[in-house]
C-alpha cells in the first residue's frame, strides 16, 4: 500500500480547518469528510465503485455541496432551474477542481470525481447507474441521509443541494455519518413523481426506484431544453431551507410564467 504525507493530529486538524474555509470561500455550502475505508465498512456498492478499488492510496473524501435554492427549483421543468443546474454544477467542478489543487501543492495526492460523471442523458436510459455515488459519498461524509426519493437529504437543505468530491490520499480526521434517518417517510416524492418511479418498500426507508423511467422522463425534458426534472427534491419537506421560504415560494402565475420562456414545449 502506497502512504501519503504523515501528519500529526494538530496539522490533520489545520488541514480539514483549511479545506473547510476554501471551501467556503469557493461558495460552497457545504463540506464533509469520509474515511475511504467506508465504502468496504459499509459495502453498499459493488467493490469496483470504492475510491480505493480505483486510486488504491485514497485515503479521504471530502465532499462538497451546493444548495438548489427552492424559489427556482419550485419552476421546475423551466429554464429557470435548468440553469440553475447548470451553475451548480459548474461551481461543483471548479471548487473541487481547486480543493485538489490545493492538496497537490501542499504535496498531498487528489483529485476530484466530478458530480455526475455522463456524457448525455441518453447513456442513463440505457444505463441509469453513475461511476461513483455522490449520495453515497455525502451519506459516509455524514452530511446527511439517504431518503426514500434515493437524494441526499441534509438538515440544511434537505435533497436541494448537488455535490461533487475531491479524493486524496491526505489523512484527515473523518466527520461522523449520521446515524438517524432524516427522511419523514411521508409519501410526497412518490405522490408527486410524474412518472410514479417509486415503489416503497417494508424492509427499508429507501423506495425501490425505476431509474428507467425517471431516465426516460430526463431524456423528453432534456429535448424540450429544460432539463432536468427535480420535483422529488423540490416537494421533500425536509430541510432549513423551508423556514427561510416556506411551503411554497412562487405564485401559480409566475410558476407559468418561469416555464413559458426560453424552452420549448413551455
Ligand atoms: S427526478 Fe422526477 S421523474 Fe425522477 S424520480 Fe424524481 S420526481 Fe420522478
Ligand atoms: S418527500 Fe417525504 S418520503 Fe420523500 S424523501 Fe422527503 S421526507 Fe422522505
Amino acid at each position: 500500500m502506497m502512504n501519503g504525507i504523515a501528519m500529526t493530529a494538530a496539522e490533520k486538524t489545520a488541514l480539514k480547518k483549511k479545506i473547510k474555509s476554501e471551501a467556503k470561500k469557493f461558495g460552497m455550502n457545504l463540506a464533509g469528510f469520509a474515511a475511504a475505508s467506508r465504502w468496504e465498512e459499509y459495502a453498499n456498492t459493488a467493490p469496483e465503485f470504492y475510491p480505493r478499488s480505483i486510486w488504491p492510496w485514497s485515503k479521504t473524501v471530502v465532499v462538497l455541496g451546493a444548495q438548489i435554492f427552492l424559489p427556482m427549483i419550485e419552476t421546475t421543468p423551466s429554464i429557470v432551474y435548468s440553469e440553475l443546474y447548470n451553475t451548480t454544477n459548474r461551481l461543483l467542478d471548479e471548487s473541487s477542481y481547486r480543493i485538489a489543487n490545493f492538496l497537490n501543492t501542499l504535496g498531498h495526492r487528489a483529485l476530484f470525481f466530478p458530480r455526475d460523471g455522463y456524457g448525455d442523458i441518453s447513456v442513463l436510459v440505457e444505463k441509469p447507474e453513475a461511476a461513483f455515488s455522490q449520495v453515497l459519498a455525502g451519506y459516509y461524509a455524514g452530511l446527511g441521509t439517504v431518503g426514500f426519493n434515493h437524494t441526499l437529504l441534509t438538515p440544511e437543505y434537505g435533497p436541494r443541494v448537488r455535490f461533487a468530491s475531491v479524493i486524496t490520499d491526505a489523512d484527515i480526521t473523518p466527520d461522523r455519518v449520521t446515524k438517524r434517518d432524516l427522511c419523514k417517510n411521508c409519501g410526497v416524492c412518490r405522490k408527486q413523481c410524474p412518472v410514479g418511479a417509486f415503489t416503497p418498500r417494508e424492509d427499508k426507508i429507501i423506495a425501490d426506484m425505476d431509474k428507467h423511467r425517471c431516465a426516460s422522463y430526463h431524456q423528453k425534458l432534456k429535448n424540450e431544453l429544460h432539463y432536468p426534472c427535480g420535483v422529488c427534491a423540490m416537494v421533500c419537506p425536509v430541510g432549513q431551507d423551508r423556514k427561510i421560504y416556506g411551503a411554497r415560494s412562487v405564485s401559480e402565475g409566475g410558476m407559468i410564467h418561469c416555464r413559458s420562456f426560453g424552452s420549448k414545449n413551455s
